[in-house]
């Protein structure tokens, strides 16, 4: 089987600056971690090569030149090769020209069976690349996926939804996005980190992948960072004193004449 796995490089860290005046991420390249769901997409394709000999894994990622870091990462984790597409036409693409990108690279990496990807990443969080791309590539998707069985020319899956499991029977070639119950990555040997620490990775751009510098990149994205702002928190006290039995009454009656003010509470009603 041919499986690709999705990777991202994400910030290492909670605390994330924004640029103000661009509202794009400031990114430290020193600080980048594998995004935590894509471990388990590793994860459940290295399963997969486990229990069909010649399966082919290959991670995929597009990011600047320090992504080779999570491309070595994934193959200390299973994964038997990567690809890295950077360029600087890539710069400001958003989910629609990352995902036009990355479809663009499977079919430069031929026939694919299996795509994996994370259900989300931890910086921008919008779940759309999986299936965004699936979409491009007119493949079926299955998202939240939190198990994964192979029946031949299928895959049988539980996704999560709202109210408990859906089990649904999947055509391949399909992309599924994972959940982080579907397995718990192991740590990979140190033989394996020092094997991947060697390899090098293609580097392809958009001349590779087909595509004109203007499908890619700012220009291509139609989504706008219009603010980013940290929501601000105001805290007020009120303090209401009781002396004696009257007093009480009247501070209970102040409270609630202030719930009823600030609309907590409805009038003649809890
Ligand atoms: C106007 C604008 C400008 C932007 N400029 C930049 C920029 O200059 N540099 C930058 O890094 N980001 C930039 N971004 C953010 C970028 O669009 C998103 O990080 C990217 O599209 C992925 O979206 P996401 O993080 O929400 O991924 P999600 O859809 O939440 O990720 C789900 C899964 O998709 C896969 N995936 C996501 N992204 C990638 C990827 N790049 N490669 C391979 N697999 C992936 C992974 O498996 C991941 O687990 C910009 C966004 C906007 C709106």
């Amino acid at each position: 089987m041919n499986v690709i796995v999705f990777i991202k490089q994400v910030p290492g860290t909670t605390n994330v600056r924004m640029d103000p005046a661009t509202g794009a991420m400031l990114r430290d390249p020193s600080d980048t971690v594998l995004n935590p769901l894509d471990e388990h997409a590793i994860t459940e394709a290295a399963k997969i090569k486990d229990g069909q000999p010649g399966t082919v894994v290959t991670a995929l990622t597009m990011g600047p030149p320090s992504a080779v870091k999570a491309l070595q990462e994934a193959c200390a984790r299973g994964a038997d090769q990567g690809v890295l597409l950077s360029h600087k036409a890539f710069a400001g693409s958003d989910t629609i020209a990352t995902s036009r990108a990355l479809a663009a690279a499977v079919r430069k990496l031929g026939p694919v069976d299996l795509i994996l990807a994370g259900e989300k990443s931890i910086d921008g969080e919008t779940g759309q690349v999986g299936p965004m791309t699936a979409a491009m590539l007119e493949l079926p998707a299955v998202t939240f996926v939190r198990r994964l069985n192979l029946e031949g020319g299928r895959i049988r899956v539980q996704r999560l939804v709202e109210d408990g499991v859906e089990e649904l029977a999947v055509t391949l070639p399909a992309l599924v996005t994972v959940v982080r119950d579907i397995n718990n990555p192991p740590l990979p040997s140190l033989r394996r980190y020092v094997m991947a620490k060697k390899m090098t990775f293609p580097v392809w751009g958009p001349e590779e992948l087909g595509l004109k510098e203007t499908d890619t990149g700012l220009k291509a994205s139609p989504t706008r960072v219009v603010k980013v702002f940290s929501p601000k928190f105001a805290r007020s006290t009120a303090i209401f004193r009781a002396d004696g039995e009257a007093g009480l009454d009247a501070s209970v009656q102040a409270v609630i004449d202030l719930l009823r003010t600030k609309e907590i509470l409805k009038k003649g009603g809890a």
